[in-house]
């Protein structure tokens, strides 16, 4: 069950900071506090699902939400280099149970 005081869900309502990089209706773009790339953006839906398999199953937004990525790492990011990455399961090394997706820019 999506638990909404997750880190992330505090990011949205602007409970704690955040550095935008990004931002709309559907989705929010902010730069990860501990980065692992020389860019290490992350990308979640305003919409509360707990990881990708609860996002694919439910969300009626897929697509939109993937096009969004791919408009942040290349036309706001200026990327043409980078890797995305998402953690499914604790196991899989999940930390935060809102849905989201890694930038990693080189
Ligand atoms: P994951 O392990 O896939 O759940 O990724 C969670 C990511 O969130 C990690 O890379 C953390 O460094 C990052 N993170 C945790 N807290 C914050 C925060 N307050 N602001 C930005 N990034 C965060």
């Amino acid at each position: 069950m999506y638990n909404n005081q997750n880190v992330f869900a505090k990011i949205l309502r602007k409970e704690i900071p955040s550095k935008v990089v990004f931002e709309n209706d559907f989705v929010l773009a902010f730069h990860d506090i501990k980065p692992k790339a020389n860019v290490h953006v992350l990308v979640i839906p305003k919409e509360q699902y707990i990881n990708f398999s609860d996002f694919i199953s439910h969300s009626l937004n897929i697509e939109n939400f993937f096009q969004e990525v791919k408009n942040i790492a290349e036309n706001i990011l200026k990327l043409q280099h980078y890797k995305i990455l998402t953690n499914n399961g604790s196991k899989a090394e999940q930390e935060v149970f809102h849905f989201h997706v890694h930038i990693l820019g080189y």
